[in-house]
């Protein structure tokens, strides 16, 4: 057992953590002093502490990187789970398939998005990624190994996916991948001016385009309030022979010492950003990485934020009030000035998510970027709270370092029936917190 310092992806906390290695699926479960607690710990692409375990060990699980069998036919990939969405689609793309479901970076493992039931721009057409896990195995501190799918052990299976690592080490998966004809996608973008103009959108979209999400101006208030531009995409035919993916070009090579983002950066970005295309409609062909994973084309791009790190705030309100709590939402983050730009809105679709504590459910879900200014922003984050709390919402913990537990047990009211599943080793700072007391 070795000791890091390790921060999650928001830079908020940043601590001490002893370090244990998974380094073969055949291994048995580490040992660890008694009275340690251990979490399962994927790429560290989460934001606040649901990945983390302050005062205790985090299991280290990228070492488990091999492709156990892929069946180039059927689309079903059997990987261990320290394989990145990165690498599947690195072998998967030049034969015609794509990852199911994919979340807005592709520096995640596949456990990590199993933990999380990751969601991507497809929810309203597929769901979530844990539909399309055929079966897994987890690997008990006890040293018990547990086969389980949707018809098999399956309420091991509901309760680990999206079940944040907490019952124990998925080792390896089966992933039923998705059918693509070439690695080009044809993007519409079109600008909408409001909240009900993003609402008509999506209804007139989510039929024919299997990826909608809209960018918003968080600053803009009155009768612009909500304004934005919505992406619309499909997977299309490739003509170019090209398969190769580009290489990552930008980095942000150290952490400034204040954040970058801030009122007046935010004003120009947004103002130009809107306003990047010369018309209220256009349409592209461009690879599949640029559309789903802008952001990873700058490494380190969190670092912008500054040492004191910042906070993304992921909320799904339910259909039936959907629209008027998020339109509250919005009012109040613009009149703080707080936002930054990156700010996103979908509608999650009908599709049932398979976790006891999966985060989508239909409606409509809401991300922003918060750079850290303390006391202001959590005064900020409390008035969201109770937005979200009294519309039957709830927030997402992989996006989460601050929530309170009484928002998380309301919003996830399967938790105390999930307890019965936790590994007796297993815990993690986002759980303690959240259950503190309850
Ligand atoms: C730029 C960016 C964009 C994002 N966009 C989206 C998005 O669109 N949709 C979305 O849903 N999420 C999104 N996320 C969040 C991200 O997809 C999740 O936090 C994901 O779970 C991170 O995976 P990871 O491998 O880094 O896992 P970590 O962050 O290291 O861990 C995540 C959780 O998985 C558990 N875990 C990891 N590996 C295992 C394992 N082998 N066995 C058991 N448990 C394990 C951990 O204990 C922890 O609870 C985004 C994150 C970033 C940085």
């Amino acid at each position: 057992m070795t000791s890091q310092v390790v921060s999650s992806w928001g830079n908020v906390i940043s601590a001490e953590h002893a370090i244990v290695q998974l380094a073969s699926r055949h291994q048995p479960f580490p040992d660890i002093s008694p009275g340690t607690s251990v979490l399962p710990y994927g790429n560290g692409r989460s934001y606040g502490d649901s990945c983390l375990n302050v005062g205790g060990a985090l299991l280290q699980t990228r070492s488990l990187d091999r492709f156990i069998a892929f069946d180039t036919e059927s689309g079903s990939l059997v990987c261990e789970s320290g394989v990145l969405l990165a690498d599947i689609l690195r072998v998967a793309v030049p034969r015609g398939w794509f990852v199911p479901v994919t979340p807005g970076t592709q520096f995640v493992t596949v456990g990590g998005a199993i933990a999380n039931d990751v969601h991507g721009k497809n929810h309203h057409h597929t769901g979530t990624f844990a539909r399309h896990v055929r079966r897994l195995e987890l690997l008990r501190s006890d040293g018990q190994r547990i086969e389980c799918s949707a018809s098999e052990n399956s309420e091991w299976f509901a309760a680990t996916v999206g079940g944040l690592g907490l019952t124990g080490a998925i080792t390896q998966a089966e992933i039923q991948l998705r059918r693509i004809a070439g690695p080009l996608m044809d993007v519409e973008t079109i600008r909408f001016q409001n909240l009900d103009e993003f609402l008509a959108l999506c209804a007139e979209s989510d039929q024919d385009f299997e990826y909608t999400v809209a960018w918003i101006d968080c600053l803009e208030q009155g009768r612009q309030l909500g304004r934005g531009l919505l992406q619309r995409a499909n997977h299309i035919e490739s003509p170019s022979t090209d398969l190769r993916p580009r290489p990552r070009q930008r980095s942000v090579p150290f952490t400034p010492p204040f954040s970058l983002v801030n009122a007046a950066s935010l004003r120009v970005f947004n103002a130009a950003y809107y306003h990047r295309q010369r018309g209220a409609r256009n349409r592209r062909i461009s690879r599949f990485e640029p559309f789903f994973y802008p952001l990873d084309n700058v490494l380190h791009w969190n670092r912008l934020y500054g040492p004191r790190g910042f906070y993304q705030y992921q909320c799904v309100i339910p259909s039936a009030g959907g629209r008027d709590a998020a339109e509250a939402l919005l009012k109040t983050i613009a009149r703080s000035g707080l936002g930054s730009m990156l700010a996103v809105l979908k509608l999650f679709g009908a599709l049932s998510s398979p976790g006891m504590l999966s985060f989508p459910r239909q409606g409509i879900t809401l991300a922003l970027d918060f750079p850290n200014r303390g006391e202001r922003l959590e005064r900020l984050f409390k008035e969201l709270d109770h937005i979200v709390q009294s519309a039957g919402g709830r927030l997402y913990p992989a996006k989460d370092g601050r929530m309170p537990g009484s928002l998380f047990r309301s919003g996830y009211p399967r938790w105390t029936e999930f307890t019965r599943f936790i590994d007796p080793r297993c815990s993690s700072s986002f759980w303690r917190r959240v259950t503190e007391g309850a």
